[in-house]
């Protein structure tokens, strides 16, 4: 069956203007889709730009180039009226559900306001009805409505903030972080309970997360940022089997294996250096200054964005096929 394409983010750009000609380009020249009913997984360290895309995909932020093209609309091209309207298809799970809750709102409250505010509901005893639905749905139950958000603990403040979300019965649901704040514990429930919802009502994700291992439980496929660039996407099982680009090789090195053998004997890669700024990004390949395998070219020239395996997208000169001629090294080892 033919995949549908439910986003397009093409060659965005969102650059933020800092004054004396300091320019912060959170997120440049990036390009993917993410198609209906899948997981998509943005992932890369903070500070990459990953949050910014999900932001300005949403409309909270205002592009700077480029297009984001949500159901065959272009969302930086709407009007008010219709930005709000797209809004009921598209919502937000945020990473710090107690700081995205209203403190002095009861959860029915919270849930309820964004029926109040797209008049969902002819009559207020539907709306409750609907609250209560959508409080079991998320694994707690109605007793919780009339409850404050301090009275809950960080799981199930999460859970009240997916339910949240799901108040306008929308298509998709882009999650910036949403576990990040939780204990290790709590993270699989959340994304059980993300698996379990996307099944049930066929909504599509924009998973945002820094953290490889969890990142692969939920995504289809996962797109890799570093300073604001992607810089390989593919589907979830080639990423982890064979990364090709050198950052996400040294991502993946980094989670602990839990067979102990295998854990002690296997090589990491440590990066060197801070990620640097992106008000003065590296020339050439951002990733340059931290990357074991830089060449010369790699200060020179951006790396172009290719297919090298069927699906497996990567921005890397190692992958050029006149660079790969000239080279004298051996090519990179899969240190997986
Ligand atoms: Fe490393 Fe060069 Fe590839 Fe960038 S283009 S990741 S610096 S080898």
């Amino acid at each position: 069956m033919a995949e549908e394409r439910i986003l397009e983010v093409k060659n965005l750009k969102k650059h933020f203007n800092l004054g004396k000609n300091k320019v912060l380009k959170a997120v440049n020249d990036v390009t993917f889709h993410v198609n209906k009913g899948e997981t998509f997984g943005l992932v890369g360290e903070s500070g990459c730009g990953k949050s910014t895309i999900g932001r300005t995909i949403i409309g909270l932020y205002n592009r700077t180039e480029g297009d984001v093209v949500f159901d065959g609309e272009n969302v930086h091209e709407l009007s008010e009226k219709e930005m709000f309207k797209l809004r009921q298809k598209m919502q937000m799970i945020f990473q710090d559900p107690y700081a995205s809750l209203n403190p002095r709102s009861t959860v029915r409250e919270v849930i309820a306001e964004p029926m109040e505010v797209h008049k969902l509901y002819k009559s207020k005893k539907e709306q409750t009805e609907r609250v209560y639905q959508l409080l079991e749905e998320v694994g707690l139950n109605r007793d919780h409505a009339d409850r404050y958000p301090h009275e809950f603990s960080g799981g199930q403040r999460q859970r009240i903030g997916i339910a949240r979300a799901l108040a306008l019965n929308p298509d998709f649901i882009i999650a910036d972080e949403p576990i990040s704040a939780l204990d290790v514990s709590v993270q699989a429930q959340v994304v059980n309970l993300l698996k379990e919802l996307q099944e049930e009502k066929g909504l599509t994700f924009l998973f945002i997360a820094h953290d490889l291992s969890m990142v692969k439980q939920i995504s289809d496929r996962i797109g890799v940022m570093y300073l604001g660039n992607m810089v390989e996407l593919t589907v979830s099982d080639s990423l982890y089997e064979n990364p090709l680009h050198p950052y996400t090789q040294a991502l993946l090195s980094a989670i602990p294996i839990p067979d102990p053998d295998i854990e002690e004997t296997r090589e990491r890669i440590i990066l060197q250096g801070e990620l640097p700024s992106p008000i003065n990004p590296p020339s050439g390949c951002v990733f340059r200054t931290r990357c074991p395998f830089a060449m010369e070219i790699c200060g020179q020239e951006k790396p172009e964005w290719q297919e090298v395996e069927e699906n497996h997208f990567v921005a890397c000169h190692l992958y050029n096929e006149q660079v790969k001629k000239d080279r004298v090294k051996e090519p990179v080892v899969n240190i997986r």
